[in-house]
Parts: C-alpha cells; structure tokens; sequence
C-alpha cells in the first residue's frame, strides 16, 4: 500500500479508465443481467452505509424490505408469502435447500432432484450442504420429463428444485404437474425463478402461453426471483420468497443485535442499498412499466429469431423467455471472432455447436440489426 494517498480526482480517473476496459452494454449479447435502472442506482447510493443485520439502528431500510414482499405478493400470487432480498439467486437457492434439509431430519441421506439445465447454484449448495442429487431427464421440450422424474423419486427424495425457466435456454418446467406429483409425495418443492420471476409475470398479461410457475400452485413452497436480472436492479439483489411464514421459519439463526428479528439470510452484515433500490424500481415502473419492458424484450427476441431464420440458422428450441440458442458450425471460432469484434455472446454449455443469445433491456432492434449484419461478415452461409 501506500505510504501517502493520492488525491481523489487521480483516483476516479483510474477507476473511469478501469471502466473503460468493461465490455459496454450495447454489445453484450449474453447476460441475463443488464444496466441497472437509474433511480434503483440513485436509490442504492442513498442506502450504502445501511445495514439490515441490525434493525435497531436501520428501521427505516428494514420496513421497506417488506414493503418489497408486500408489492411482491401480487406479482408472485402468495397472500402469505414472506422474503427477503439476497445476494442473488445462488444465496437463494441454497436458503430454500437448507429449508427442505431442515424439514426432513429423519432423512439420512437427503437427495435431491432436479434436470440437467437446472443452474449450477443448486449443485454448488448440494456440495456445501453434503446432500446428494439425482438428474432427471428432460423432455423434447429440453422440460423436466414427468415419467423420469416418478421412476427417480425414492424415499430419500426431499426436494425437487424447477425451473422457471433455465438459464441455459429459458424453458419452464411443467410445474403444474410436478407440483402435484411433489404434494402426493410430501416432498419440497423449489421453484427457481431467477431469470423468469421478472419476464413470466408480464409475459402472461401480454397474451403469451406460458405456463404456471408461482404460489397459485399449491405444493410450490419457495421461489428464487432475482431483480437484479431482469428487475433491473443494481447487483447485488436476489430475491427468496417463502409460501408463508411456517416455511420460512425453518430458517431462523438467532443474531445477538439487540432488537433485530432473528436472521433469516445467510448474510450476517446484509447491505439495505440493495432494497431501498428494488423498492424504488418497483414503485418506478409499476406492473405497467414491466410489461412494457418485457413487450420490448418479447419483440427484439422475435426480431432476432425472424433475422437467423432467414439467413438458414436453426433454433436448438422456440424460446418460452428472451433467450435464443441457434446452431452454427463452429462455435467457438464464432464466438471468438464475434468478440475481436466488440460482440459478446455465449457458446451453449450443452449443445457445444451453438451460440446462446440473451435479450435483455440494454438491447433493441438496431442493435440486433448490427449484431446480425457482423455474423453475416464473419459466418457467411
Ligand atoms: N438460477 C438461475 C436460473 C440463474 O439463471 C442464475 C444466474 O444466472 C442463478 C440461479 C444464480 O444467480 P446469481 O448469479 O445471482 O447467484
């Protein structure tokens, strides 16, 4: 370190300059997260020195987390429902395992099931929480094969964890049914959410078919929502909703805070800023501003696709949310070359000849129109 500091202005020179060597949003075509909105930044700004592991000092911050839940409870359809907002969908994810292993103590070797586009949070929580999995199948729908997944229940079975839908390529799980083949078996069920939670909703009352995925269902007993995917939310925001309070409290680690309920998050010292953001950008934007992003979000996806198609790409599958994967002959040489280019995209993780595409807000049609005429100069057909 050193002896004397520098002064201010010499610092936030470097730090823009750092920043310039970050891939700027316009040209990032993978990432299910995007430019947080600006009042959830200015709002974020106004909360960074709080701290929502102590709720004696930070009153204020703390009733606007369940401000949050309560806005929440009509998008995610839970009367009951209670929360909180997490580090992210990983946090998430591993809090509504350690529920399902908490419930089910007489069970020696907990296993849990799940399908092989499920995110890798679940198998990295598996690892730290010494549980044990089974992958189920998946259907031509790349969707959790229902038969597999009866033939893969035993007595172990403690949870099942769906996706809603999966980061890979945005398919939905038929939740509907799981859900009531989990009731008829009494075992948990974990519905992951994170990149779907803020695109289904809206999706729905735009008129797209999509299928049931939140608390309406009965036997969903908690769901990972991330805003900080496509709520627009500065990272870091995830979101773990329990059905009701009786589920959540499985979960509850005594804090010696004087006066702070006791913690129901993996995080001792949780930053409010966070909160006081996804507040603001829900009171912002409304249900009627979603949907207008997720309308936008909807139209560039079927711009992309109409733009592939005629060029002779093949869809690995007809997206259900903003994701496009279409086979290519080489991948990673595309992909490669995409980025000497500025272009940001992904080789899909399972099908290793084709390139995987995420549309979110920082996109639109001009930019798609830019991006498809540099894969027309690299990737002639
Ligand atoms: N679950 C799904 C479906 C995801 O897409 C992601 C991240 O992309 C996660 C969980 C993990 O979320 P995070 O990276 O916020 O921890």
């Amino acid at each position: 370190m050193r002896q004397i500091g520098l002064n201010s202005n010499e610092i936030m020179k470097e730090i823009r300059d750092i920043r310039k060597a970050d891939i700027q949003w316009p040209f990032v075509f993978n990432s299910i997260c995007s430019e947080p909105l600006h009042i959830g930044v200015e709002a974020f700004i106004k909360g960074l020195d709080t701290n929502l592991g102590d709720n004696r000092i930070f009153k204020g911050t703390a009733k606007v987390e369940s401000k949050v839940i309560e806005l929440l409870k009509e998008v995610f359809h839970g009367p009951d429902m209670v929360g909180n907002i997490v580090s992210g969908g990983t946090e998430a994810n591993f809090l509504a395992l350690q529920v399902a292993k908490k419930m089910r103590p007489e069970v020696e070797k907990p296993e849990i099931l799940f399908t092989e586009t499920t995110h890798y949070s679940v198998l990295k929580a598996i690892e730290f929480m010494g549980l044990k999995y089974k992958i189920v199948e998946t259907d031509e729908n790349f969707s959790m094969d229902i038969s597999d997944l009866i033939h893969k229940i035993g007595k172990d079975t403690i949870a099942i964890v769906v996706n809603a839908g999966s980061s890979e390529l945005g398919c939905i799980d038929p939740i509907e049914q799981i859900a009531e083949i989990a009731r008829e078996n009494k075992i948990y069920l974990h519905v992951d959410a994170a990149t779907g939670g803020f695109i289904i909703p809206f999706a729905k009352k735009l008129g797209y078919s999509l299928p049931e995925f939140d608390f309406s269902i009965d036997g969903v007993s908690s769901i990972t929502v991330d805003p900080h995917k496509y709520g627009l939310a500065p990272i870091p925001a995830g979101g773990i909703l329990f059905k009701n309070k009786d589920i959540q409290n499985y979960l509850t680690f005594n804090s010696y805070f004087y006066g702070t309920q006791a913690h129901t998050t993996l995080s001792g010292t949780r930053g409010g800023a966070s909160v006081l953001a996804v507040y603001a950008i829900l009171e912002y934007l409304g249900m009627e501003g979603f949907i207008q992003i997720t309308k936008k979000n909807y139209e560039s996806t079927e711009y992309l696709i109409e733009r592939l198609e005629q060029l002779g790409y093949t869809l690995v599958c007809t997206p259900q949310l903003n994701i496009v994967t279409f086979y290519v002959d080489n991948a990673h040489n595309l992909m490669n070359q995409l980025e000497t280019k500025g272009f940001i995209v992904s080789v899909s993780r399972r099908f290793k000849n084709a390139l995987r595409i995420v549309i979110n807000n920082h996109l639109n049609i001009d930019l798609i129109d830019k991006f498809v005429e540099m894969l027309i100069t690299i990737d002639v057909k």
